[in-house]
């Protein structure tokens, strides 16, 4: 269901009829269009603010919005109903306990096996170049190859959409990038990063040694799109060392903007350009640490470090003298173990 602009914007009015800069609605909307599609950045619905809605993923509470019956993040990563619960579900379990039937929520950075993504386009889709153009472009940069699917029933399906849009790594069965007339050769190779499992470059954990986040330029009841992966409970690793300024997984300094300033800047106050060109070359050199050539389906080894949370197989767990620890209510901290990549509490 579509909701009105007007109608979620009312909060924002309220505030933002006491400013001196008298933003309406609909300056701010224009704006909001204005800044994205400069920047070139990536949006699944452009002329549509959805309802917000707080939901459950790998145990912990996050805010999507909802937009024809599709939960959105951060402007272009799209959520299946699979991957969430409007309630709490339990994530750990007892050794020989029976598992209940349930979603397998919070997984979201499954890898393609055999570095092989299998995908198909839709026969509607107009200009399918970008789509082979973007293929040829990850082709020629990463260990990555890309096979037009014949059976195989987890694949890629480029199609049109209203924006531009792509789940986060391999979900299982089919997974569609959407591609509005709008969306570049450059947009449809950001959007096949998240597909083989790439989340924002500004969401990564060590992103504060980097940039700042402006909350108070970001338009009201967005900022959850200003999180890091982990703070929202998704699987994910940092495969490069420092964060990127030219990624192409990158938001634009004016991303969300809600009054024309910036909402990311560097630590010295100053704004960045956003590139939708090609992978950078710590784009690629991250995607290779992902997926090393050879093919094989295990990931490199990650090194943890004790003192920090990590989400592991959709669930949050703190690395302690080199045991991993999980806090619950009723429990509060105990020590469990991953065995055949579920949680279990260690006797
Ligand atoms: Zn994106």
């Amino acid at each position: 269901m579509r909701k009105s602009n007007l109608l979620y914007l009312l909060p924002a009015l309220a505030i933002l009829s006491c400013s001196k800069d008298e933003i309406t609605p609909e300056k701010e909307q224009q704006l909001v269009e204005k800044t994205e599609l400069a920047a070139n950045v990536e949006v699944a619905y452009p002329n549509d603010f959805g309802l917000l809605s707080d939901v459950y993923f790998a145990g912990k509470k996050i805010t999507v919005e909802e937009i024809d019956g599709e939960y959105i993040y951060e402007g272009d990563i799209v959520f299946s109903n699979d991957m969430l619960t409007s309630k709490d579900v339990k994530l750990v379990f007892e050794k020989g306990e029976e598992i209940p039937a349930q979603k397998s929520v919070g997984r979201t950075s499954a890898r393609w096996p055999n570095n092989t993504v299998y995908y198909s386009i839709d026969s509607s889709l107009p200009d399918k170049n970008r789509a082979t153009d973007a293929i040829k472009h990850w082709e020629a940069n990463t260990s990555l190859k890309f096979v037009q699917r014949t059976s195989q029933s987890n694949y890629i399906y480029f199609t049109p959409g209203s924006g531009c849009s792509s789940y986060v790594g391999m979900t299982g069965g089919r997974q569609n990038i959407t591609l509005a007339t709008g969306c570049s050769t450059g947009n449809t190779i950001h959007e096949i990063g998240h597909a083989v499992g790439l989340w924002h470059e500004q969401s990564r954990v060590d992103r504060e040694k980097h940039i700042r986040i402006n909350y108070s330029n970001i338009q009201s009841g967005r900022e959850h799109n200003f999180k890091t992966y982990e703070e929202s409970g998704s699987d994910g690793d940092e495969f490069t060392s420092n964060l990127d300024f030219g990624s192409i997984m990158l938001y634009s300094s004016y991303s969300f903007s809600s009054n024309g300033q910036p909402t990311i800047v560097k630590l010295d106050g100053s704004t960045f350009s956003v590139q939708r060109n090609a992978l950078s070359s710590g784009d690629k050199t991250g995607i290779n640490n992902m997926y090393p050539s050879g093919g094989t389906t295990e990931p490199v080894n990650p090194t943890y470090t004790n003192g920090e949370y990590y989400t592991i197989s959709g669930v949050r767990v703190l690395r302690h003298k080199d045991l991993w620890y999980y806090y619950s209510r009723s429990y509060g901290w105990k020590v469990v173990e991953l065995i055949n990549d579920r949680w279990y509490y260690a006797r």
